[in-house]
């Protein structure tokens, strides 16, 4: 099916269906080239493959669907929005485009050259009118996690309705009471949107229905990552996959992850590797990976390499928490536990934000990893000082590091690749060093 059978759906909402559909062939190129073309890959990829195929297309039917009945659609650039609200609304909450190069000039018409790619790329996509999830938003829900993104919510606005919710840079008692009651406004502004209060139980459903989607990921993480011997599945499926938990249906979502993780459980068993046995097995921390990038993994798994676990927020961050339901009798204990689940994301906004080293000494230590990559996006002020501490922290433990800074133009990608396969020959060597001493 995709863009083209839904042509008079897209123009209705407002998006330039030209641009649009040459936009899509060519994102489907990419990913016919760079996932398609893996060897033995999991069955269970053939449903995610097929998403992608209507990522633009019956996905948006779907969520246009939901506005018809009057359920709210809502785009988000950041994972401190508490989506259990509105899937408990019936509707649907979906992360924005912002990992394409090509909305980046337009946006730069409006916004300075040096800030985070990430956001200039979101703001291109409204200006272009070339992503169908930005027009088919009730309205966007930005937050105040970084300066640019703060200050951009002001001229994005003028374009498409936004919403912000103040998040606190630090977790004092106080900063976590306004919290609680910024999520308390958010479920609010969904009942102005749909003209219906949501009751409790319908909130506990939507919580209910995202604790499961997080729960599969986890599961997800934990096969790719925590069996030393066996790789049952390419760090980039395993990106792709996390990223579409960000649009597709979560509980359509939620099923099809499990059946490929029962799939995964049944190679990890039968020893079914995509990698080579050795292997070098990397994890990646820092700045989020927005769809379409894959540049990173793409240098590393086309070097020798194997990325098992991302911790970013389209990754680990995401899905390591998930909110308590037990004994939850009333609409405040809900809201509490909300804001308990979303204040222990460890995003680098905080300070101090300790926790967060910790919690990778820890992943590193649990999944064997033989070294890691802190991945930073240029101008992202936040990631880039923070990295300081990390790698400082990485170092004393003798925890070897590379560190990365890119954007989303292809000129870097060569660069990256020799970087990348420098550092993996250094890894190499250290394993065969230690083998040869512990003999
Ligand atoms: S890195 Fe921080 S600001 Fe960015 S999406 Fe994650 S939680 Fe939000
Ligand atoms: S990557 Fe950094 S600069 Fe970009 S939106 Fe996230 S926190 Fe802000």
């Amino acid at each position: 099916m995709g863009v083209e059978v839904h042509k008079e759906l897209l123009s209705s909402i407002g998006l330039d269906v030209e641009k649009h559909a040459k936009m899509m062939s060519m994102g489907l190129e990419a990913y016919k080239n760079q996932f398609m073309s893996q060897d033995n890959r999991p069955e269970g990829m053939k449903y995610f493959d097929w998403f992608m195929s209507e990522i633009q297309g019956e996905r948006i039917a779907e969520i246009n669907k939901l506005r018809a009945e009057k359920k709210p659609a809502v785009g988000t650039f950041c994972i401190f929005v508490p989506e259990e609200i509105v899937v408990g609304a019936g509707g649907a909450c979906y992360g924005l485009c912002g990992g394409s190069p090509a909305t980046i000039a337009d946006a730069e018409t409006e916004l300075p050259r040096n800030i985070c790619p990430l956001i200039k790329s979101a703001h291109g996509f409204k200006l272009q009118r070339t992503c169908a999830y930005t027009q088919s938003s009730d309205f966007i829900y930005g937050e105040t996690t970084c300066e640019a993104k703060k200050k951009t919510w002001e001229i994005l606005d003028k374009h498409h309705p936004v919403h912000v919710m103040n998040i606190p840079h630090m977790k004092r008692e106080k900063d976590l009471k306004s919290w609680k009651e910024e999520i308390v406004e958010f479920k609010e502004h969904i009942e102005e949107v749909t003209g219906k209060k949501l009751s409790l139980e319908e909130m506990k459903e939507g919580t209910r229905i995202v604790n499961e989607k997080r729960k599969a990921l986890l599961r997800l993480d934990a096969l790719r990552g925590m069996n030393p011997d066996v790789v049952p599945i390419s760090g980039k499926d395993a990106l792709f996959v996390t990223q579409m938990g960000f649009l597709d249906d979560p509980e359509r979502y939620t099923q099809k992850v499990n059946e490929l993780c029962d799939e995964l459980e049944k190679r990890v068993e039968e020893k079914i590797s995509v990698f080579e046995k050795d292997t070098p097995r990397l994890m990646v921390l820092g700045t989020p990976f927005a769809p379409p990038n894959w540049k990173l993994h793409t240098a590393v798994e086309t070097t020798g390499g194997a990325i098992i676990n991302e911790e970013s927020c389209i990754g680990h961050r995401y899905y390591k928490d998930n909110v308590e339901l037990e004994n939850v009798e009333d609409e405040d204990a809900l809201m509490e536990n909300l804001m308990k689940r979303y204040s222990q994301i460890d995003c680098a906004c905080f300070t101090p934000n300790t926790p967060r080293i910790d919690k990778i000494l820890q992943m590193y230590k649990d999944r064997k990893a033989d070294g890691v990559i802190y991945y930073t996006l240029s101008f992202c002020h936040t990631y880039n000082v923070e990295s300081h501490l990390v790698t400082e922290a990485l170092e004393k433990e003798g925890i070897p590091c590379l560190v990365i800074e890119s954007d989303y133009s292809p000129e870097d990608a060569g660069q990256i690749k020799t970087r990348v396969e420098a550092f993996l020959e250094s890894l190499t060597f250290k394993k065969k060093a230690a083998a040869f001493k512990s003999k």
